[in-house]
């Protein structure tokens, strides 16, 4: 049997209003309900299928769903990472699509809400940390003081929840079992303990300072280590420093996500870094020495070879980055980038011309390039 329309179910149109939904459920509920319906053998599955329905309505992102992929939307897990939102676990958990205005509907016959915020002892999430560090810092390794919001184990109480540090003691109600049954007409209703929510235990004298969580909120101060060698996408993981755990459960892991800033001098590729230097026109052709910048913060002397062009390499070793669990130093690239002059005065033009009659070898037309050149035109023309 192929699944009803939420609306049709709930006998309103596509566009009605929250007041509308909320209206025709409770209608449809009054009229639906067992204690009216004895001799009805349908009304238990359609009573089932309007809560159904009204529990993805009253819900803003569910009917948005709903409204675009209709049921598929809850199928397949598409509708899932909501927890306590409603209709999970199994559909025939006829319990959980117990909803608000059922309570108000029915009052106490289930018994109220629970006092909610309570769970089993859990380990503390992890939390992750985005740290950015120079590019020296990646060179040298640095501390670093960091502030992480997180909670903590609560001191008064020990993490346990309980006022003086107390056990907690088994739920009456549920006798710890976490779940009430309630007989109602030819219910049989299941549903999470409102005493305990579901946990079997309770804390008599729940801790003052952290209400029975067992943790409360705190910003703390951590100095961090980061090792030289890191690199953007470089994780640290800090055991234990991460959210405290849920009643007296271990803490989480707090894990730093490194990310190296770019730096106005040198690139980085891998272990190596690259530096591009400007040359002098007349240092390129005649050949001396240039000074250059390290990532140590000190400096090397370069000697340029007469006669190099703009692009040309030279490799400083060992000047590069270290890797990152002492794997050894990449090298520095140094890339020439010669420079034309400019702003020239009179007689400085004189003497290039006079330079450009002179030397029949840097006349572009002798060089191989124009060579090539030629013979790609001579080789068109036939
Ligand atoms: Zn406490
Ligand atoms: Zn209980």
């Amino acid at each position: 049997m192929s699944k009803r329309d939420y609306y049709e179910v709930l006998g309103i149109s596509k566009g009605a209003s929250a007041d509308e939904i909320k209206k025709a459920y409770r209608t449809k509920a009054k009229e639906l309900h067992p204690d009216r319906n004895a001799d009805n053998p349908d009304a238990e599955a359609q009573f089932k299928e309007a809560n159904e329905a009204y529990d993805c309505l009253k819900d803003a992102d569910k009917k948005a769903a709903y409204d675009r992929y209709g049921h598929a939307a809850f199928e397949g897990g598409m509708g899932g990472g909501h927890p306590g939102a409603g209709f999970h676990g199994q559909r025939g958990d006829f319990a959980s699509a117990f909803s608000d205005v059922f309570d108000d509907l029915f009052g106490d016959f289930m018994g109220g809400r629970g006092g909610g915020g309570r769970q089993r002892a859990s380990r503390g999430a992890d939390l992750r940390y985005n740290l950015r560090v120079s590019l020296e810092d990646a060179y040298r390794g640095a501390q670093k003081t960091i502030n992480v919001p997180s909670s903590i184990a609560c001191s008064s109480c020990n993490g346990s929840g309980a006022e003086g540090g107390g056990e907690p003691t088994t739920c009456p109600t549920c006798s710890g079992m976490g779940k009430v049954r309630a007989q109602q007409g030819f219910f049989t209703v299941e549903r999470t303990c409102p005493t305990c929510s579901g946990m079997g235990q309770i804390i008599k004298n729940p801790c003052k300072s952290c209400g029975g969580h067992g943790r409360v909120h705190k910003d703390r101060s951590l100095s961090v280590n980061i090792p030289a060698g890191v690199e953007t996408g470089t994780r640290i993981r800090l055991s234990g420093e991460g959210e405290a755990g849920l009643r007296g459960g271990p803490s989480g892991d707090l894990y730093i996500f490194i990310e190296v800033s770019r730096h106005d001098l040198f690139e980085r590729e891998d272990l190596n870094l690259f530096c591009r230097v400007p040359v002098s026109m007349t240092t390129a052709a005649l050949g001396g020495d240039i000074e250059v910048p390290t990532i140590d913060g000190g400096r090397s002397r370069v000697k340029v070879p007469a006669g190099s062009q703009s692009g040309r390499q030279m490799r400083l070793r060992g000047k590069g980055m270290p890797a990152l669990r002492g794997g050894g130093i990449g090298d520095m690239f140094i890339e020439m980038a010669v420079e034309t002059p400019v702003n020239l005065n009179a007689r400085q033009k004189e003497l290039l011309r006079e330079f450009e009659k002179l030397g029949d070898d840097n006349n572009p037309e002798s060089s191989t390039f124009f060579k090539k050149v030629k013979g790609f035109w001579d080789s068109m023309k036939s």
